[in-house]
């Protein structure tokens, strides 16, 4: 008898130990939000809202990341299949995920002037400008525009494997946060504000749209020409809808300021 309470206990200590692996690794594993098109999100935690109203009729200006950086450092992810998978690059002069980001432009351009957003893209032309400042450069050019009161947001995609997060829009540095950003993240997956210490783009009022991990099926959707437009025109309509949306805050969770919320002063109306 003694021996059997003794059995018991060990079985329920062990029973314990085992439970409070799952919950201690939950945050880990909700990391996994599949979704079809995109695969992994983000989870970061968080917490920010946007919420400021935008103008109806505001300008969009959308570029394509690490356009001027190929080459040379920033020039962005190859992806899983040209890095492990041993595939040819879809263009010898550039990155995949240069190849992805202006596909995804080109299209959301098209499909957002379509569905009559005043959207207009950005392309430096130069692949490789080394000055970060350089005038023709993203960075440069869309920090000109975004003060200008232009909506400025970069594509990418995030690194395959253990060198990325998942999908989602990385905020600017502001305590502007608005109906867009909002619609985006809820549609994409949100990184935190301050992401790695504020990204250049970020603390230039770029936001930065990672679409997803190069990596997978997602990858292997774009590669495949059977599924290659429509995968690039899924994205770049879930894209415009989330930017058309924000404009008519028709979101679809009304946001509520809650406890541990993080507003930057004045972002909360
Ligand atoms: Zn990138």
């Amino acid at each position: 008898m003694f021996c059997n309470i003794k059995f018991l206990t060990k079985y329920f200590i062990f029973l314990l130990l085992l439970l409070s692996q799952f919950i201690g690794f939950s945050p880990y594993l909700s990391e996994v939000i599949d979704d079809e098109l995109l695969g992994r999100r983000v989870n970061k935690n968080a917490k920010w809202i946007g919420n400021k109203r935008v103008s109806p009729s505001i300008p969009i200006l959308i570029m394509a990341g690490h356009a001027d950086a190929q080459n040379i450092q920033g020039e962005g992810t190859r992806g899983e299949a040209v890095s492990l998978k041993g595939s040819q690059p879809m263009d010898s002069m550039m990155t995949d995920e240069l190849f992805w980001n202006l596909k995804i432009t080109d299209a959301v351009v098209k499909i957002g002037q379509k569905e009559g957003l005043d959207i207009s893209s950005y392309d430096p032309g130069i692949r490789s400008i080394l000055d970060e400042n350089d005038p023709k450069t993203n960075w440069s050019v869309g920090s000109k525009y975004s003060e200008k009161g232009f909506y400025v947001l970069e594509i990418h995609f995030d690194s395959y494997g253990k060198h990325g997060l998942g999908s989602g829009l990385i905020p600017p540095i502001t305590k502007n946060l608005n109906n867009i950003d909002e619609a985006l993240a809820q549609s994409f997956g949100r990184y935190p504000l301050f992401f790695r210490g504020g990204l250049g783009a970020a603390r230039r009022q770029i936001r930065i749209l990672e679409i997803g991990k190069l990596e997978g099926e997602l990858e292997k959707n774009l590669r495949n020409i059977q599924t290659r437009e429509m995968t690039i025109s899924l994205i770049a309509y879930r894209i415009v809808n989330s930017i058309k949306s924000g404009i008519n805050k028709d979101l679809s969770v009304n946001p509520m300021l809650q406890e541990g919320d993080i507003f930057l002063l004045g972002s909360y109306q």
